[in-house]
């Protein structure tokens, strides 16, 4: 129970103090409903005493006559008392049920947008973290939180609660009106019902939040390994993976479709249970009062307990299938409320800014200053980085080197402002470098092994964001040409309109590389880093594209990390990495006296 109301909490939390107040009129709007239903009862059972005392040919009498002169009919004939009742009835309940289409279907428009805002603050909340925030969850679990997630808590648990009270609000009103005629049957309808309705809740609600809780799990999972056996099918055929990985997915669907019929049966027993109840209880209602009272009296109160039953049976119903719904939601909605939570407690690092294609950066300069930098990854004991102190100028053309695992990743990603400092600072133009890619879009680029390459064309790859109407020809061409792919456009039928496929299927390693310089060079940059970004070229692209890039050396600033060295032995500045720390800077020569497994390395390169 402690778990539920936590549940409940966490979910309202993510409203507004003005979203909360609009759930509040749409409940005085159900008061209002209840009472139009309370209404129409009562005239159909006005109706029922009428047409018995029709039928007894005796003028009504005590209450019944109250309640026609209340109305100014108590002089009509029997048939004309009748007709005006009838109608009475038949516009309030029509009148209740457009009322209640109407706020139902704005309540469900809001919450559903409510979602959408929600999925979408997320979004921009976790792109504001550094990476290691984002890679802490796998992205089939971003994915559920960020969008099923998001619907269990807004349709899913607030949702079925607005209904749920709703409904509440109506069993309320009908009671007391049954209470005033007839005391007996109202206490002992609501203990018959209350009963049954908590002895299923006590069987059902906990098996719907274990379903619910479990669907969410098999879900990522599933989806997980469906994406894995697409993306690395070279991988999972040549170790003869297949048959494992589509035995896994079968269990795990067939486990999903287990729990989905579970939690689809579960509102069944319940409506089933109900169901009786209510018959039983008319039986039981009416045999009394044909034994107690007099038939007037009895078939007034069964055509009031028959009108009631038309609305307390389906609100109870709904009441009690909502719950189960509710419960359900709380098990999947887990995910989401948990990222909402964590990010809540986080500062946006890096702001989301909207990029111009301007290609020009006043004011930029491309100073590079680490001061004794220290980073620890999340859950790691020892850092990456050790008091690091680093100065890159304008102008510059750096390498870094170093074995693998030595941080020169990590250094890259603090200098792009992906990571923060755990001590120590990083500066890029003077300000931190999440500060620099806001003020001055563009001006720094980067380039890593793998880059993405996204599902589109050529041209929408290098442009990147940038609406391909209104990209830039001369830009695109320049970088095209900078990243030495013109040859290559030129044996593509569709040149730049060529579609690459997803993650690049149709390129090559290396061209896939070039497409991520060309990207890279689009916007004009002042300072790039590349990252092992020519690993995948051969040694003369490697070397022509070297060459291009020394034609913008007095414009750019530029990091390199490489493994192959010759990429980086023209560099003005060698830092040999090893352990998070420098071993080493200086030339590239002197560098090699310095470190002696360095010369041995490009000694072996033939350097
Ligand atoms: P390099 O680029 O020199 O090969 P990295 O900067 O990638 O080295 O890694 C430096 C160290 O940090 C390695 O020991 C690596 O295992 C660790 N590391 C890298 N990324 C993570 C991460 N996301 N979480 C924990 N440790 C990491």
């Amino acid at each position: 129970h402690l778990l539920i109301k936590d549940f409940y909490l966490r979910s309202f939390k993510i409203l507004t103090r003005k979203d909360l107040t609009k759930l509040l009129v749409v409940l005085i709007i159900q008061i209002g409903l209840s009472l139009l239903d309370l209404l129409g009862v009562a005239l159909i059972g006005l109706i029922g005493a009428l047409t018995v005392s029709g039928i007894q040919s005796q003028t009504p009498s005590g209450a019944v006559a109250s309640a026609l002169s209340l109305l100014g009919i108590l002089e009509f004939t029997f048939q004309g008392q009748a007709a005006v009742l009838g109608l009475s009835a038949a516009i309030v309940m029509i009148s209740r049920t457009i009322l209640s289409i109407i706020s139902i279907r704005r309540v469900l428009h809001f919450l559903s947008a409510r979602g959408a805002q929600i999925s979408s603050n997320l979004l921009r909340k976790l792109l504001s973290q550094q990476i290691s925030v984002i890679n802490q969850k796998t992205s089939q679990e971003t994915l559920y939180a960020l969008t099923n997630g998001v619907m269990s808590i807004t349709l899913g648990i607030i949702g079925n609660s607005v209904t749920l009270i709703a409904d509440a609000i109506l069993l309320t009103v009908l009671f007391f009106g049954i209470l005033i005629v007839d005391p007996f049957m109202a206490i002992s309808t609501l203990f018959s019902f209350s009963l049954i309705a908590l002895a299923l809740y006590k069987l059902l609600h906990k098996k719907a939040l274990d379903l619910g809780n479990s669907q969410a799990k098999i879900t990522v999972l599933s989806n997980e390994r469906i994406v894995e056996i697409v993306q690395g099918y070279r991988e999972i055929s040549v170790w003869n993976r297949k048959d494992f990985y589509a035995s896994e997915i079968s269990k795990l669907r067939f486990t999903l479709s287990r729990d989905l019929a579970e939690s689809s049966f579960l509102p069944y027993i319940g409506k089933y249970v109900l169901e009786t109840a209510i018959i039983l209880g008319a039986l039981t209602i009416s045999a009394i009062q044909f034994i107690v009272s007099d038939a007037a009296n009895a078939i007034a109160t069964m055509s009031v307990f028959l009108a009631a039953g038309s609305r307390i049976a389906p609100a109870v119903l709904r009441m009690q299938q909502g719950g189960l719904q509710i419960n359900g939601a709380m098990g999947s909605s887990g995910p989401t409320l948990n990222l909402i939570e964590e990010l809540s407690q986080l500062k946006e690092i890096n702001p989301l800014v909207e990029s111009v294609q301007k290609f020009e950066y006043p004011g930029f300069r491309a100073n590079v200053n680490l001061s004794e930098v220290t980073y620890f990854y999340p859950d790691e004991n020892s850092p990456a980085l050790k008091n690091l102190t680093l100065d890159i100028n304008d102008g510059e053309f750096l390498a870094i080197v170093g074995p693998s695992g030595a941080g020169k990743s990590t250094l890259a990603d603090l200098i792009l402002g992906l990571l923060t400092p755990t001590q120590g600072e990083a500066r890029v133009a003077g300000v931190k470098p999440g500060e620099a890619i806001a003020q001055w879009p563009g001006s720094i680029s980067y380039v890593p092994q793998d880059p993405l390459i996204v599902n589109g064309s050529i041209q929408e790859n290098i442009a990147f964001g940038f609406p391909v109407e209104n990209l830039s020809e001369e830009r695109l061409y320049e970088a095209i040409r900078l990243a030495q792919l013109e040859e290559f456009l030129a044996s593509l039928p569709f040149g730049v309109k060529t579609i690459v496929g997803e993650r690049g299927a149709r390129l090559s390693g290396g061209q896939k590389q070039r497409l991520g310089i060309a990207r890279a060079l689009y916007t004009n940059p002042r300072l790039v880093i590349l990252d092992e970004a020519t690993s995948a070229l051969d040694g003369k692209t490697e070397a022509d594209f070297s060459h291009a890039l020394s034609s913008l050396k007095q414009n750019l600033t530029l990091v390199v990390i490489a493994h192959r060295l010759s990429t980086v032995q023209d560099a003005d500045k060698v830092i040999y990495l090893e352990e998070g720390e420098i071993k080493a800077h200086g030339t590239f020569s002197k560098v090699r006296e310095l470190v002696k497994d360095f010369d041995s390395q490009a000694r072996l390169m033939g350097l």
